[in-house]
């Protein structure tokens, strides 16, 4: 489970949504379609998943357009367990799991993680991990999680504080991750 950092947004603003097709899906429903990975970039591509999907579908209503969460086209950044573990670690803050504060307070505790990483990155960092699992005779590698080093860390605490001026920017205050 990976945990996503979202700019909370003014009440009554909502997010922009993409105008390009790209950023549109498929929906489950309309699987029967030739190619509907395809179809999707095309008005005419659209017109056959309409004609393949199920008109009293809940997620599409019949589209075959899965419209996705609005808040995909929000701002954020996004972290994978284990490297929200060290991040949140890091920065100093209890419950990765789930949160909210101030857009100022946030970058204190980024002031705060780049500190603590200069003075004892190294001993923070996480080393690839493998898993491994027997299989026949052999012993091979059955997951790989890759670590985080110094550098990685340093990447992350940057595009978190990019997000921040950037949600400052359009009229947020609060950042709220789960
Ligand atoms: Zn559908």
């Amino acid at each position: 489970m990976s945990t996503t950092l979202i700019p909370v947004l003014p009440e009554g603003a909502s997010w922009n949504r993409p105008e390009s097709f790209d950023d549109y899906d498929w929906c489950i429903c309309a699987q029967m379609a030739p190619d509907p990975c395809a179809l999707i970039y095309t008005v005419e591509g659209r017109e056959v998943l309409r004609q393949n999907a199920d008109s009293s579908c809940p997620l599409c209503g019949g589209s075959g357009v899965d419209p996705q969460d609005p808040s995909l086209y929000a701002p954020h950044v996004e972290w994978n367990e284990d490297n929200a573990e060290v991040l949140f670690n890091l920065l100093g803050i209890a419950d990765r799991l789930c949160g909210q504060q101030p857009i100022g307070r946030m970058r204190m505790h980024i002031q705060k993680a780049r500190a603590a990483l200069i003075s004892r990155g190294p001993s923070l960092e996480r080393p690839n991990y493998q898993e491994m699992t027997v299989h026949g005779d052999a012993i091979v590698p059955r997951s790989i999680s890759r670590g985080l080093d110094v550098e990685g860390m340093r990447e992350r605490l940057d595009s978190l504080e990019r997000l921040l001026g950037e949600s400052v920017s359009l009229g947020c205050r609060e950042i709220s991750w789960s």
